[in-house]
């Protein structure tokens, strides 16, 4: 029998369709540093559109849109303020530091979710001892809380509260696309508490390559003078931003199949012994579950699936996760929900995997 491998990973390991190929193929380009690529303006013009801002700018990945997003709101010497498991913080080798001269104030979230009490009081007050207060970043959804969709009005309640204390708002939205799917509220909608709010293309959208940060023609024009200092001014860029506009313009609505694939994998890891959800509910396209260690590490347990030919990554000693996306179909996701109790089985009965595994990754 045969076995397509069944990758889930992550949902940045799509691949261009025949469709997207021939968009980019046949993609109109032009120099988008002396400014007039004409791909890249449609792209940018159909994003802010769609998050009901002004204005965007197509950037190389989710980590620039941020970096940029603080260094926009943020001089050296200013404090943000996000939750201490964001992407911001933790996987992007504190940037906002390196480059930006930016410090973080990291609020331990539940769940990935800040409630607004934790928040009141952390703005310094104007002295010179002290650094200035000046941003808070969100994310949505929340990646390492397992794609959860954070609750609207605490983000609405959150941001209100930061303009009415003189400081900005930036949201990291690399998965906002799969919380308007989850939420049914619109990009728009969530869009308008913040002042800047980033999109990643090549995540669930399935693009090769690409981010975008949109916000006002004020913010936007500073962030496109810093994508040039960090080296992100690119040429006859129309050919990737050709892959981008097609998954904005293809790919939205199938974000709930990523989400119904990701309820059956969910469903197989409660059905497994010596495995747990953690957290127990899924909101989107991301499962994270964790491993008995009396049954196997996380490495063993990935190493056995990839026997099994389906690709998970360990992200801790005990801790899985998949993620569905554009190149995993139904098929797919019910394959790997036969294996992961299989595989948790055979680890219980002592068949071990072989010492390779791909999640060095
Ligand atoms: C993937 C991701 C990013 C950006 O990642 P890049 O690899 O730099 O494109 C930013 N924020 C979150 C929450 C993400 O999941």
């Amino acid at each position: 029998m045969s076995n397509p491998f069944v990758d889930l990973r992550s949902d940045t390991v799509t691949k261009p369709s025949a469709e997207m190929r021939a968009a980019i193929a046949n993609a109109e380009v032009g120099d988008d540093v002396i400014g007039n690529d004409p791909t890249v303006d449609r792209l940018q013009r159909m994003t802010a559109e769609i998050l009901g801002k002004e204005t965007s700018l197509y950037m190389p990945s989710g980590s620039m849109t941020n970096q940029i997003a603080v260094r926009v709101h943020c001089k050296p010497g200013d404090e943000f303020i996000c939750e201490a498991g964001c992407h911001i913080y933790n996987y992007e080798q504190a940037a906002f530091a390196q480059l930006s001269g930016v410090v973080a104030r990291t609020v331990e979230g539940s769940g990935g979710v800040l409630q607004l009490d934790q928040l009141r009081g952390l703005i310094r007050p104007n002295n010179e001892h002290l650094v200035r207060t000046r941003l808070v970043c969100l994310e949505n959804t929340h990646n390492r809380s397992a794609g959860k969709v954070q609750p609207y009005d605490t983000v609405a309640e959150i941001c209100a509260w930061a303009h009415d204390n003189g400081l900005r708002t930036h949201l990291d939205g690399a998965r906002l696309f799969n919380a308007v799917a989850a939420s049914g509220i619109s990009a728009a909608d969530w869009s308008q508490h913040f002042d800047t709010v980033s999109v990643c293309f090549s995540k669930g959208l399935g693009a090769p390559v690409g981010s975008a940060l949109a916000g006002s023609h004020e913010a936007i024009a500073e962030a496109r003078r810093h994508r040039k200092l960090f080296g992100g001014g690119m040429r006859q860029v129309g050919i990737i931003a050709a892959g981008a506009l097609y998954a904005l313009e293809h790919n939205l609505e199938r974000l709930a199949d990523d989400h119904a694939n990701a309820q059956i994998l969910a469903e197989a890891v409660r059905s497994a012994e010596g495995i747990w959800l953690h957290p127990a509910e899924v909101d989107t396209n991301i499962v994270f579950f964790q491993v008995d260690p009396e049954l196997a590490s996380a490495a063993d347990f990935v190493a056995a699936l990839e026997v099994e030919n389906v690709y998970a990554l360990a992200l801790g000693p005990d801790v899985i996760r998949m993620v569905t996306h554009l190149d995993v179909d139904a098929a797919g996701a019910q394959r790997a929900a036969e294996v992961i109790p299989h595989v948790a089985a055979q680890l219980a009965a002592g068949v071990r995997p072989p010492a390779h595994n791909i999640a060095a990754y």
